[in-house]
């Protein structure tokens, strides 16, 4: 074959590191829920750049405002102050209920930030002694891809390879809040999870798992950091995956969403006692904070502040939990969901996650395995009803083989 995609492809393969293995689509548009490829084919996008595209493809909101901003200033760096980063800052405390944030642009790099954070909060505000920090992490966690992120991961090709790893992290069951009383010590800085484990297949912690991390965290003087990086911003049906239990972290790690789809935009958000502790100098990022980004993450927080979207994940994703739950039994074993996200375990019998991903890609949906059997569905939150209906029956052909 030597079509437009399998061209590019080669020269994709000739030239860039192989650190991805992607699903054989060479996307040339997006609008909303759908994208099309470089040979006109029109594919329903249900991964929305791992919940980066929360708004779908180039929300006319979103390119507006970033439209502007370009027409006007872009970056400054932070050595001199934007017009654009306060009222950025102030909204987005605001929509945290948090006083102060710390903006980066990957997610990576808000977690790098949050451990930062922690730290040093132990031991300026705590007292723990020099250098014996701990943070407490679960089994099965993505946080990113550093080293330091890595070296607390169990997964042995995030790893492998790429030690010697920064000590100071305690790993434990997810979903045990046990595990984490019995892990915490007088030296604990902070317990840093996912509300709900993205990468590791839509995972959902018991019910009361988050409020006893609240409570644990509180009864031991230790930071609650939510990496809300996946979980956050409107995908579960409400603004943060951890509003789902009425509980509020000490630390939200935000990104993804926050960059509107356009460009990476993340954050630290917490109190002035927390966030309080890095001075000037301590910590920063030339891009963190830039014009552009605040631009466009002040419209994505204003889009969130009306509730609308979480209100339509909340209602699509009832809807998607009846459709899925109907194919467990035939070709499905598991089927998890949060508001418009679901973790969907493919029967071996049928096939591999990438195997189903690679059937639905050549019906026009697009999804992304993740851990060999499941596959993951995170339409934009602008998806239509009759859009998922469509995209299921495409899934239920598939499964049907
Ligand atoms: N934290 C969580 C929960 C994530 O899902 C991800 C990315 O998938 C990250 C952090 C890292 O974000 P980034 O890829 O922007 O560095």
């Amino acid at each position: 074959l030597d079509t437009k995609a399998v061209r590019i492809i080669r020269t994709e393969d000739d030239h860039l590191a192989h650190n991805y293995h992607p699903l054989p689509v060479v996307v040339a548009t997006g609008e909303g829920s759908w994208v099309t490829d470089v040979e006109g084919k029109r594919y329903l996008d249900l991964l929305s750049a791992y919940s980066a595209l929360n708004f779908g493809h180039r929300h006319p909101a979103l390119v507006a405002a970033a439209t502007e901003q370009l027409g006007r200033l872009t970056l400054t760096s932070r050595a001199f102050h934007n017009d654009r980063l306060g009222a950025f800052a102030t909204a987005l405390a605001e929509l945290c209920g948090k006083d102060l944030v710390l903006p980066m642009n990957t997610g990576a790099e808000a977690v790098e930030t949050g451990i930062k954070t922690a730290r040093a909060w132990a031991y300026r505000v705590k007292g723990v002694p020099t250098d014996a920090a701990t943070i407490i992490v679960a089994d099965g966690n993505f946080h990113g891809r550093t080293t330091t992120i890595v070296g607390f991961s169990d997964d042995e090709s995030a790893r492998d390879g790429f030690g010697p790893f920064t000590p100071g992290f305690v790993r434990v069951p997810y979903g045990d809040a046990d595990a984490i009383a019995a892990a915490i010590d007088e030296n604990t800085a902070a317990v840093l999870v996912e509300p709900i484990q993205g990468e590791a297949g839509v995972i959902i912690p018991p019910e009361g798992y988050l409020a006893r991390v609240r409570e644990l965290c509180t009864e031991n003087n230790v930071l609650f950091i939510a990496d809300e990086i996946q979980s956050g911003l409107g995908r579960v049906g409400t603004t943060f995956a951890c509003d789902r239990e009425g509980v509020v972290p000490d630390v939200y790690l935000l990104g993804k969403a926050l960059g509107g789809g356009i460009l990476p935009v993340s954050a630290v958000v917490a109190d002035r006692d927390v966030l309080g502790v890095i001075h000037p100098g301590e910590h920063g990022s030339t891009f963190g904070g830039n014009p552009l980004a605040a631009a466009v993450g002040l419209r994505v927080v204003e889009m969130l502040s009306s509730g609308e979207f979480q209100q339509r994940a909340a209602a699509l994703g009832e809807h998607l939990k009846t459709k899925l739950d109907a194919f467990l039994g035939h070709g499905v074993t598991e089927v998890r969901v949060a508001g418009l996200w679901a973790g969907v375990d493919i029967d071996p019998a049928i096939g591999t996650g990438r195997e189903i991903a690679e059937r639905l890609l050549a019906r026009g949906v697009l999804v992304k395995d993740t851990h060999g059997q499941t596959i993951r569905i995170a339409p934009p939150l602008v998806v239509r009803a009759t859009e998922l209906d469509w995209a299921l029956d495409q899934l239920r052909v598939v499964l049907e083989g």
